[in-house]
């Protein structure tokens, strides 16, 4: 499936993709995967590749991170297109949108507290869809969810799906402590900025099938979707900045990059020693094949170190 996907999306002219990173930390591997693995299948399509700073979250911000996630990008070679695009600076258009599907009483306040849903199982049950008492503040606003979608292709890793439990869930918009969830605005920026493909880690393939949800309540068809597997540590957990994956350093661009794209299964018969950031990406471009990814994840290390 991925491949003949792939054959007839060259054909499209008017692929956009974006990368779309959260300002918690510099990049570490991991994001610089999803990085360059957006930006190498937008330019192989001759596409657009965009950048948006989803700073939705300043409790979980780190100062400066911003300026350092483009320096880096920078470094690495991976211009953008089109001015960067700040959700910090968004809200009104966020509200806008959460207002009009409230007004349409698709939507709904709910004060349940996390350990009443974590009683239920961990999925909230829609206590408060029909609760005709007085909702106490504070309150996180949800999505009557009647769509429910439960699975996706993507391009590859195929056919996923959830739990219909987890489809179903009448998912956060807005969240008890007055910030815009991330499912919400990541799906209203997309189809802002007109974004066809979505190129990101499998860190985000289960909640892939909510942000199919809205693109449907809200009438627009589906973009496509590219799960890069993830970088993992050796005991199996995703670098992250949570996890505190190293930085990038500036000093190792290039086998770092040569490291990223032989993560990505990518071939290049280079002898990369000698040529330049610009010409190794230049080669990537050309060569791109996305069947030649792993669907799985994969030790950093084994990438970083050799
Ligand atoms: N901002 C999200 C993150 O850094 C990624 C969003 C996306 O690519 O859809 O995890
Ligand atoms: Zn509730």
């Amino acid at each position: 499936m991925a491949q003949s996907m792939t054959a007839t999306m060259k054909n499209i002219p008017h692929y956009r993709g974006r990368f779309a990173p959260s300002p918690s930390g510099a990049l570490h591997f991991g994001s610089l995967i999803a990085a360059l693995g957006s930006f190498l299948d937008a330019r192989h399509h001759q596409g657009q590749w965009l950048v948006r700073i989803e700073d939705i979250d300043p409790p979980r911000e780190v100062s400066g991170a911003s300026v350092a996630i483009l320096k880096t990008l920078e470094q690495f070679g991976l211009y953008w297109d089109e001015n960067i695009s700040y959700q910090s600076q968004r809200h009104e258009f966020y509200q806008h949108h959460l207002d009009l599907i409230i007004n349409k009483n698709d939507a709904y306040h709910c004060d349940c507290t996390r350990k009443m849903i974590m009683q239920g199982g961990g999925l909230y049950q829609g206590h408060c869809a029909n609760q005709k008492s007085l909702i106490s503040a504070p309150y996180s606003t949800r999505l009557k969810n009647t769509l429910g979608i439960n699975h996706f292709d993507d391009r590859l890793q195929g056919l996923v799906s959830v739990s219909s439990d987890f489809a179903n869930e009448d998912f956060i918009l807005k969240r008890k402590d007055g910030l815009f969830a991330y499912q919400l605005v990541v799906v209203l920026d997309d189809i802002d900025q007109q974004i066809t493909d979505i190129v990101r880690g499998c860190d985000l393939l289960e909640v892939t099938t909510r942000q199919m949800t809205l693109y449907q309540y809200l009438n627009i068809n589906f973009v496509r979707y590219l799960h890069l597997p993830l970088a993992v540590t050796a005991n199996g957990l995703k670098l992250s900045k949570q996890n505190h994956a190293q930085a990038l350093a500036p000093e190792n661009t290039k086998q770092l990059l040569i490291a990223a794209l032989k993560f990505l299964g990518q071939k290049f018969s280079l002898q990369y020693q000698d040529f330049t950031i610009e010409e190794l990406l230049k080669s990537a471009i050309n060569n791109w094949q996305i069947n030649k990814i792993s669907q799985q994840p994969n030790l950093a290390e084994k990438f970083i170190h050799n």
